[in-house]
């Protein structure tokens, strides 16, 4: 069976899933996205993406040509017409095709597009031993420039950052704020375990609220393990005794080196191997 995407109200077959070459979202990068799971056959926090894909096109301006309720069910009638029980989907929203110029203004067409397909971020083996990662001089986007809580399609920012970590001969980047304080990689965010305690980056810190952080969040709750959003430095992740990533690609993955420096023993740590494991179960039971 041919993939069917979903674009503009049909589904069409991949090869035929196509838009304009003067659509901003391609020229200019003009547009939102959310990347969403689906575990047996559900989908996993479908509202809380819906409403973060509708408030990035708020920020940007961007009407999305549907009610919320309709996304959903766009969502869920990809999903069903491709059949696959576990997926990843994409759904992309650009501003439409408009003129060789900025102005949105001349865009009339957003274009709504839904994919189903599988998606490995990182390399299964490091799943088992963990991640080396490191600190990259590209900052993350000050808030004033374009606000890292926006899940835009303008992700050079984080590829530049991806590439320094290519150079520097891993696959994943900690990408500082303006003030140097830690906001989060290239498309997860950031947690470390320090004397018992789960911490991670506030919102303020320059990063995008990810839904699966807040998933980690309450899952550490649950579990009666403490949890506060704090700023970190550099020093703070050097010393940590465990430290792990959290998206919705890459779900939870350890991270046991960072910048040539062991975290913890090296090793996965103890609550880090808890919460994937609550997670999993999570996952398993999506309600
Ligand atoms: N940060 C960035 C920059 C991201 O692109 C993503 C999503 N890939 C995340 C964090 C994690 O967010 P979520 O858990 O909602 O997928």
């Amino acid at each position: 069976m041919s993939l069917k995407v979903y674009i503009n109200g049909e589904l069409v077959d991949k090869q035929d899933a196509k838009i304009s070459v003067f659509d901003h979202g391609l020229l200019y990068g003009d547009g939102v996205f959310e990347g969403i799971r689906v575990y047996k056959g559900k989908v996993f926090r479908c509202k809380e993406h819906v409403d973060r894909l509708f408030n990035s096109a708020k920020a940007i301006a961007l009407r999305i040509p549907m009610t919320k309720q309709e996304v959903t069910e766009a969502i869920h009638r990809t999903v069903a017409a491709n059949g696959r029980p576990n997926a990843y989907v994409r759904i992309v929203v650009t501003r439409g095709a408009g003129t060789l110029g900025l102005d949105p203004t001349k865009c009339h067409d957003p274009q709504v597009i839904i994919i189903t397909d599988s998606i490995s971020l990182y390399p299964r083996e490091f799943y088992e031993k963990g991640l080396e990662v490191v600190t990259v001089p590209t900052m993350r986007n000050h808030h004033n420039v374009l606000s890292p809580k926006i899940k835009s399609l303008n992700y050079l920012n984080n590829i530049l950052a991806k590439i320094e970590a290519r150079q520097a001969g891993v696959i994943e980047a900690i990408m500082l704020n303006p003030l140097g304080f830690v906001a989060e990689c290239t498309g997860d965010n950031i947690f470390i375990v320090s004397r018992g305690r789960l911490l991670t980056p506030p919102p303020d810190a320059g990063i995008l609220e990810g839904i699966t952080r807040q998933v980690v969040m309450e899952l550490a709750e649950r579990a009666g393990i403490p949890v506060a959003e704090q700023q970190l430095t550099r020093f703070d992740l050097y010393v940590a005794d465990e430290c792990f990533l959290s998206g919705t690609a890459a779900e939870i993955i350890p991270v046991v080196r960072i910048d040539s420096r062991d975290i913890g023993d090296g090793t996965p740590g103890k609550i880090t191997l808890q919460l994937l494991q609550m997670f999993r179960e999570e996952t398993d039971n999506n309600p």
